[in-house]
């Protein structure tokens, strides 16, 4: 069994609604996302002796992750004050995002993980740093 995994970086404006400290206000991070398959290899076609080709990782998760999600605004929809602040971005033509939970290292690691998984791919791990020096693992 092998092990591959790719990394990312993208960008999030977010707040966390009923913190107890700074994070309640808008701000934003420079997130490191690690990706972890675990498969077997190909054992013939022109992925031959790959767990899969990187260049497909890559792909995949620009179309589902990077894309809608970098740049934006980040919000729980559940959250009145969130949902305020992202109908105005959103009336002035700006990048949103609505997750239907807090979005906190943890539940936006599992959110990429259950969405990349649910695309077929074997993810064994999410990695997701929000600053350099923490970062949360939700692996299954
Ligand atoms: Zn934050």
């Amino acid at each position: 069994m092998f092990k591959v995994s790719k990394e990312f970086t993208f960008d999030i404006a977010h707040l966390l609604d009923g913190h107890d400290g700074k994070c309640k206000n808008l701000h934003g991070h420079t997130y490191r996302l690690q990706v972890e398959i675990t498969g077997n290899l190909y054992k013939c076609g022109p992925k031959k002796g790959m767990v899969i080709d990187f260049s497909d990782l890559k792909t995949i998760v620009q179309n589902l992750i990077l894309d809608p999600m970098d740049h934006a605004f980040l919000y729980d929809c559940n959250s009145e004050r969130k949902s305020k602040i992202a109908k105005l971005l959103d009336e002035l033509a700006s990048k949103t995002f609505a997750m239907n939970h807090r979005t906190t290292a943890e539940e936006i690691a599992r959110f990429i993980f259950n969405t990349l998984q649910a695309e077929g791919l074997n993810i064994s791990a999410i990695r997701l740093w929000e600053t350099p020096t923490s970062f949360c693992e939700y692996c299954s």
